[in-house]
């Protein structure tokens, strides 16, 4: 689950072939003509470009050769000053190719466990899921979420992904549960469900409006039925610069106020909108209406603060590039070497934007993950193979750096469990 999947329907990780189609033409250079994708709006502002990006970032691949021969695409992030909604213009959903290759569990993490648990006992507790209810999840991914789900409360659950691998099931909730492995979309709308879920998704689909209108007329005239979304929050990496958080895979991007104003011009009441994991991720919950809703949270009212956040990322990006060019170059001058702690988008969004090379830098930087299954295979476009953490204790890094601050406190423990005490550079 997590980090994407819509597609068979949508274009990203869930969605039909019919909608993955980009709805705007490829505006003019510098050019603004691209239609808005949530509301419609003919006009969005490009803020920032990025060419020869990996076309993905999660798949995992068998060999460096598959690996450095992988399709690569253009980001042009464009801004809509009517809803605030940003989408990637040059988003190709043809280049897309998920599969069960695809990695994006982060459930080997410690941290990331407590916040499942969290998330898990909270939508139990606020929706009264139990036995006799049925929960759908959108993109289940490896299913680990709708497994918890169903296990903790009792309820019955649907899951569905392109990317849903059975063997890694282990649940005696199982004669319950029902994984579909494939894309959400219109064969997939007749669906009943006391409660829809979508975690780390949305962002993987270019036509956003087509889907949110499509879950809504999944739920129909079940007027109970509730709705939670969680997806990263683009309010944070606008105001912090954080441009590995930016990779092809993520074709459209939210803060609340742009996913508010979605789910309400799609016939959705709002319950709560909030931040959750060190404010990195957006948390939506909702219930369907009769009709469109109009705002009433005072965090929706972000238009202006997201405008004001546009026009300075650009300049925020390049200091915050500056500054880790320089560490690499100063590690490479001086033979220091470097470990980079975690191997997902955000890792191959930073390698490509940093221009790092196994010709450049082989010998003195090594890429680690927790995650086993992800051990021995290369990432997409820089061809780096990924090491268990086992390797730095004949490596000895300088310096790790690690690619989520929220990680930092458990790496470093794993470290000094390995009488390793290198430099900790913790990106935020
Ligand atoms: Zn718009």
């Amino acid at each position: 689950m997590n980090q994407d999947r819509v597609r068979g329907s949508f274009a990203g990780r869930s969605l039909a072939p019919s909608l993955a189609t980009p709805a705007t033409e490829s505006p003019a250079p510098g050019g603004t003509r691209a239609a808005c994708q949530a509301c419609g709006s003919g006009e969005m502002q490009v803020f920032y470009r990025l060419e020869g990006v990996p076309a993905h970032s999660c798949l995992m691949l068998a060999s460096r050769q598959e690996a450095l021969a992988f399709p690569r695409g253009e980001i042009e992030l464009g801004f809509c000053h009517d809803c605030g909604f940003i989408g990637n213009l040059k988003f190709d959903p043809t280049l897309h190719r998920y599969s069960p290759d695809y990695e994006e569990t982060q459930a080997f993490s410690p941290r990331f466990r407590r916040f499942l648990e969290e998330v898990w006992d909270q939508q139990i507790a606020r929706f009264g899921l139990g036995p006799g209810m049925t929960a759908l999840e959108i993109g289940c991914g490896k299913g680990e979420f709708l497994v918890g789900l169903c296990e903790r409360s009792g309820c019955a659950g649907i899951g569905l992904d392109p990317g849903y691998r059975p063997e890694r099931t282990r649940t005696g909730a199982a004669d319950r549960i029902t994984f579909i492995r494939d894309f959400y979309g219109p064969p997939y709308s007749h669906l009943r469900a006391d409660y829809v879920c979508c975690r780390h998704t949305l962002e993987h689909i270019a036509p956003v409006f087509d889907f949110v209108r499509l879950v809504r007329e999944t739920i129909g005239e079940r007027h109970h039925v509730n709705v939670f979304f969680e997806l990263p929050d683009m309010e944070r990496v606008l105001r912090q610069g954080a441009f590995w958080d930016v990779y092809y895979e993520h074709c459209t991007y939210f803060t609340r106020g742009s996913l508010a104003r979605l789910f309400r011009a799609n016939r959705f009441d709002l319950r709560r909108l909030y931040k959750a994991y060190d404010d990195q991720y957006l948390m939506l919950e909702a219930q369907p209406a009769s009709q469109a809703t109009d705002p009433l949270l005072p965090q929706e009212n972000d238009l202006a603060c997201t405008a004001s956040l546009i026009a300075r990322f650009e300049k925020k990006v390049s200091d915050r590039l500056q500054s880790l060019r320089e560490t690499f170059s100063r590690c490479r001058a001086s033979g220091r070497r470097i470990a980079i702690w975690g191997s997902g988008s955000k890792c191959v969004s930073l390698i490509s934007s940093l221009g790092l090379s196994r010709d450049l830098d082989a010998g003195t930087l090594a890429i680690v993950d927790i995650n086993p299954h992800k051990h021995g295979k290369f990432l997409a476009g820089s061809g780096f193979e990924i090491l268990s953490p086992d390797a730095l204790s004949s490596m000895r890094p300088d310096i790790v750096l690690v690619m989520n601050a929220i990680y930092a406190d458990e790496i470093r423990g794993d470290l000094a469990s390995r009488s390793l005490h290198p430099e900790v550079i913790a990106l935020i």
